[in-house]
């Protein structure tokens, strides 16, 4: 298993039910370490520009309305196989349909309000980085 890195954002209901220690515990207790954190209010730009492959969708409007109206944890998430479990951790889209102990099935409203992204793929986590963090806002962890 490769150590890969990934984007998580803890979006603004999982800001409003005051989640941010819960969900980064999760993630920390699966060896998947933050490595860049900030918070940022998303302006509409920024939101549209994040989710351009979801322009066209019916939500899409719901979608940017939801992730701009408060601030968002934007974080890069490192470890073994960071992708794919960060996605197992957070369960699927919709909370419903989401695995018991997920961060969607504990916590999400429904599958416009669920709490958190995480990218997909490494392409899209690549991309995904990128647009929120540059080389310098990257750290090495584990050094002294
Ligand atoms: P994921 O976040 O699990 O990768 P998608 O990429 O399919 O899910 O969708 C991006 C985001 O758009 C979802 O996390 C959710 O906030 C919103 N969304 C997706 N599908 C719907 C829907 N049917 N109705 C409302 N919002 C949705
Ligand atoms: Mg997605």
């Amino acid at each position: 298993m490769a150590t890969e890195r990934t984007l998580s954002i803890i979006k603004p209901d999982g800001l409003e039910k005051d989640l941010i220690g819960t969900i980064i515990e999760r993630f920390e207790e699966a060896d998947l370490q933050p490595v860049a954190m900030r918070m940022t209010r998303l302006s509409e730009r920024e939101a549209e520009g994040f989710y351009e492959v979801h322009k066209g969708e019916p939500f899409f409007d719901e979608l940017i309305e939801f992730m701009t109206r408060g601030p968002v944890i934007v974080m890069v998430l490192e470890g073994k196989n960071a992708i794919e479990r960060n996605r197992m951790i957070m369960g699927a889209t919709d909370p419903a349909e989401a695995d018991e102990g997920t961060i969607r099935s504990d916590f999400a409203n429904d599958v416009g309000e669920n709490i958190v992204h995480g990218s997909d793929s490494p392409e899209n986590a690549e991309k995904e980085i990128r647009y929120f963090f540059s080389d310098t806002d990257i750290y090495e962890r584990n050094v002294e």
